[in-house]
């Protein structure tokens, strides 16, 4: 891996070749919200689609699903997240700026304002974003005017807490600050549709909301940012294997997003760090460009989740072992990925910067089953109709296998190449006069670079991997 890899130079290529932008940037921007443009939404799909083939498609004790980003705010209260799901927020005195206390370099000094202990004490605020479900209260006025004229005048409401007079209590919600609960409440679904033996998983990608107190390091850490989770159902005396086995399956699949292994590290969180329902944790830290930091996690979460729901929603969630008279409450082992992060070490390992013919030259150098595009196709000169015409029969032919390819006639074959390397293209094929000639076309590889001539038939018959 190139180490010297910067968080400017991830940003400023993703933002130039169209994969990450600024959320709303055209109106200044919405802090901790990214857009993906077309290459970042092919990479970020790509990257989930390997994690849903590997961990559901491709196993047989793995359920998928897709729950509502709303849920009843039972869910959040009874998880704890209403209570507990906060973090430590701190003013500066002087300049007023508002930070997380447990993430400041120097706990005593403002990295705004630079003034020393100014930090009020710590106050703990809660990240999940609230919201109203339905057409709620009257939307903070009194009377409103109907369609057919008449006045419809609210009652008068005894609280004056505008809270209380814009929603009522039971039609607040949330939106999600994890995925993983969308997977605790469908488990009884799940069991009951069916019936799987134990160990089974549960698996869920999609958004999940955290209302940062600091949003920074590029998508790391967003307020907007989408999961993988997997809630994994196991028979209590057995969690201990389930545990080791996730940890090989998640080593497998940081192989295939093409992280060098030296660059990962597992951290076993210490008990007074845990969670307190957590009976053993390991965190994975990447050395991301802002140094080593939470990538992912695994956590032994024993009957917490379940239990929770059975004693809140009044229904049971014990599993029947089959032929037996066993029942118990399952408990859980639970990989959670975040993509953003995941996506941010996929492009941190595959940056690279080398010099060719003089020249630096900037290319990811992806895992070809990642790469937002496959091939790129171009014709030598893009004003000789007889090479147009060919290159487009090669673009089509390839397009029908691989789908992402890239039709490339802009700037001299040099400047094609190197928006291709940016990108991550593995390969880029010419069509020139021998290829009217012979049928043969150039061939050149991202990585060094290397034009091979091959035949066109040879093209379509390559193993896509
Ligand atoms: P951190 O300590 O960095 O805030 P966390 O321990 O709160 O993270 P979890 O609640 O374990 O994170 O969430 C599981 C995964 O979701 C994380 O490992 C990470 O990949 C991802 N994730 C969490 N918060 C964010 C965020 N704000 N932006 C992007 N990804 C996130």
């Amino acid at each position: 891996m190139n180490k010297e890899v910067k968080l400017e130079d991830i940003v400023s290529l993703a933002k130039r070749r169209g994969f990450i932008y600024q959320g709303s940037e055209v109106y200044g921007g919405l802090s901790g919200t990214w857009d993906y443009g077309p290459l970042g939404v092919a990479l970020k799909r790509n990257i989930m689609n390997l994690w849903w083939q590997m961990f559901v498609e491709d196993r047989d004790d793995m359920y998928g699903v897709d729950a509502a980003i709303l849920m009843n705010q039972k869910v959040w209260q009874a998880s704890g997240h209403v209570d507990t799901f906060t973090d430590p927020l701190v003013f500066c005195k002087k300049c007023h700026s508002r930070h997380r206390a447990d993430k400041l370099e120097n706990p005593n000094k403002c990295p705004v304002c630079g003034e020393e202990g100014s930090f009020t004490d710590p106050v703990q605020f809660n990240m999940m974003f609230e919201t109203v479900v339905g057409p709620a209260g009257f939307g903070g006025f009194n009377s409103i005017e109907l369609e057919n004229g008449e006045t419809y005048t609210k009652p008068q409401a005894e609280e004056t807490n505008i809270a209380a007079l814009i929603f009522d209590k039971n039609d607040r919600s949330y939106l999600r600050p994890e995925t993983a609960q969308g997977i605790f409440t469908n488990y009884k679904n799940v069991v009951d549709s069916f019936y799987p033996d134990l160990p089974f998983g549960i698996a869920q990608q999609g958004k999940a909301f955290r209302n940062e107190i600091s949003p920074r390091d590029f998508v790391f850490r967003s307020r907007e940012f989408e999961q993988m989770e997997v809630e994994y159902f196991v028979h209590p005396e057995k969690w201990e294997e389930a545990f080791e086995q996730w940890r090989k399956d998640i080593e497998v699949f940081l192989d295939k997003l093409g992280l060098p292994r030296e660059s990962v590290e597992e951290v076993e969180v210490p008990e007074n760090d845990r969670a307190h329902y957590s009976k053993r944790t390991i965190d994975y830290e990447f050395a991301f460009p802002h140094g080593k930091d939470e990538l992912l996690g695994l956590a032994y979460r024993t009957d917490f989740d379940l239990a929770n729901i059975q004693r809140a929603s009044g229904k049971t969630m014990e599993y029947h072992v089959k032929g037996s008279d066993e029942t118990f409450v399952p408990h859980v082992i639970e990989p959670s990925f975040g993509v953003e992060r995941a996506l941010m070490a996929v492009l941190t390992s595959a940056y690279r910067e080398d010099e060719q013919n003089g020249e630096k030259r900037i290319y990811l150098a992806l895992p070809e089953h990642l790469a937002p595009v496959k091939y790129a196709v171009s014709p030598l000169l893009k004003n000789k109709p007889e090479l147009v015409e060919k290159a487009r029969e090669v673009y089509q032919m390839l397009k029908k296998k691989y789908g992402t390819v890239m039709w490339d006639d802009n700037g001299n074959i040099g400047k094609r190449y190197r928006r291709q390397d940016e990108i991550g293209t593995p390969h880029c094929v010419v069509i020139d006069f021998k290829t009217l000639e012979n049928n043969t076309v150039t061939v050149r590889d991202r990585d060094t670079t290397e034009q091979k001539r091959v035949e066109i038939g040879s093209l379509d018959s390559e193993p896509s991997t």
